[in-house]
């Protein structure tokens, strides 16, 4: 292919790692059809936004994102836009940025990802905006081709869609029901990722420890966490777990797998009975910190992480301070706060009482000054302590150093030759900060 054929493409990624995956499935089409990816926008020949409804602070930054790509298809008018992702899936919102937006040449849903190539020669075609959003999730496709991010660690979806309903959250909307792909296929593919050099896998859903339960087989998460943990691949994550779900089977399973990192991401959303019920999460806060103790006597050091929302519909200064209580009994390792943001369709985006802003706000504030210093104090009780690094690369902010993450997920800085990265290596950690960690090697 000569060089003023050669077409390029960009993807830009919101939200979680189901995005990421599926902008990695989406650029194995494109790199099927000769495109090839390029960092600059403006360079492109076709951009695709891969969008999350998750919260609407997410929703502001795609709509701005689209204004700026309109100046440069003012001046590159073989530019093609396309938009996809959970906030398109959504009917309302896919008509809307039809309609403020008229020049998008593409709008595509979830369901639809491996439609990309006929969507794009259908908009090449024609001057209107093709829309397609299905409303309902296909059959699970396997032997995509995917571009993985970096050689070293991948991610893995093992199940699409979740079930569970929590009353403020969009995702059971916009990206359909549970559905579990086939454990020989997942298996297969993490067998290859360690043929191919890769340390790390990290198992993909919303919520993983469902996983198998609409399968024909009696199969669950704790069995592919060990079948998985003799694939060869050197380290195994997987987010996300719903407290509800998580079994003595799986808490045995990753005491037992070597290759199970010693990591748990426990979303509790919030510390009051009383919301924990309104928000539909089906555990109470008793049943969340014995789980939790029953967890760290399974596996003593594991790293525990969650996410919270304040300002939950109701949510009075006593609930709030029943997150703060709980926070500070379980002393997370790291916590992912969010201020409740409704969502069009969901049943808390009707309930009466919404919290005001200013209060939410604030209220998000005393939360992170509490994790920060229990991250901070949970970090020096690893100083002097010996951990298993897999070595990522120079560091971002410290070129002169290699950064590295530990079972735990933690990262840390540290001085080595170059050539340690991509492998296993053994530090003493030397320092502490809120949200890393400094060491040398052993
Ligand atoms: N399936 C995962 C995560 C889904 S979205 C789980 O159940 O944990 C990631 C996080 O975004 C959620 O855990 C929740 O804390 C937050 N979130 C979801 N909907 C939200 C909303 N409407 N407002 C604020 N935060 C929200
Ligand atoms: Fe949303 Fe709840 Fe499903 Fe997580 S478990 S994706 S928060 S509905």
């Amino acid at each position: 292919m000569n060089a003023q054929t050669q077409k390029y493409y960009k993807i830009i990624t919101y939200g979680c790692q189901m995005n990421e995956h599926d902008a990695e499935v989406l650029a194995g089409q494109l790199e099927q059809l000769d495109y090839l990816p390029i960092d600059n926008d403006a360079e492109a020949d076709l951009v695709i936004l891969i969008t999350c409804a998750v919260r609407e602070h997410a929703e502001q930054r795609v709509y701005g994102k689209i204004g700026e790509l309109y100046r440069l298809k003012q001046e590159n008018p073989n530019l093609v836009l396309a938009v996809g992702g959970c906030m398109s899936q959504q009917e309302d919102v896919a008509k809307k940025l039809k309609q403020r937006f008229p020049y998008l040449d593409i709008i595509f849903g979830t369901h639809n990802l491996t439609h990309f190539p006929e969507l794009l020669r259908a908009a090449q075609a024609s001057q209107e905006t093709v829309l397609e959003i299905l409303d309902r999730e296909g059959e699970i496709r396997e032997h995509l081709p995917q571009v993985r991010q970096d050689g070293l660690k991948a991610w893995t979806t093992i199940m699409y869609g979740c079930n569970n309903f929590c009353t403020y959250c969009v995702v059971p909307y916009v990206r359909g029901r549970e559905r579990s792909r086939q454990p020989e296929s997942i298996i297969a593919e993490v067998k290859d990722l360690a043929s191919r050099g890769y340390q790390e896998v990290s198992l993909l859903g919303q919520n993983v420890n469902s996983y198998g339960k609409d399968l024909a087989q009696d199969y669950d998460f704790a069995d592919l966490l060990r079948a998985v943990n003799e694939t060869g691949i050197s380290r195994i994550r997987f987010m996300t777990s719903h407290p509800k779900d998580i079994s003595p089977r799986l808490i045995e399973a990753m005491a037992t797998c070597e290759h199970v990192m010693e990591h748990l991401h426990l979303p509790v959303q919030a510390g009051s009975n009383r919301i924990l019920q309104a928000m539909n999460r089906r555990y109470t806060r008793e049943r969340y910190l014995q789980l939790v103790d029953e967890i760290r006597t399974a596996i003593p050091d594991i790293s525990l992480t969650t996410d919270i929302i304040v300002g939950f519909p109701g949510e009075t200064e006593e609930d709030f301070a029943d997150t703060l209580s709980l926070m500070e009994t379980v002393r997370y390792d790291a916590a992912f706060t969010f201020a409740y943001s409704p969502r069009g369709g969901t049943p808390a985006a009707k309930m009466l009482e919404q919290v005001e802003e200013a209060v939410s706000k604030e209220r998000l504030q005393r939360l992170n000054e509490l994790q920060a210093r229990i991250s901070m104090e949970r970090n020096q009780e690893l100083i002097g302590s010996q951990q298993e690094l897999l070595v990522e690369g120079p560091s971002k902010n410290d070129p002169s150093r290699l950064t590295g993450r530990t079972r735990g997920n933690k990262l840390v800085h540290f001085i080595g030759p170059e050539e340690l990265s991509g492998q296993l290596v053994p530090v003493r950690i030397t320092q502490a900060q809120t949200w890393n960690l400094f060491g040398e090697l052993i």
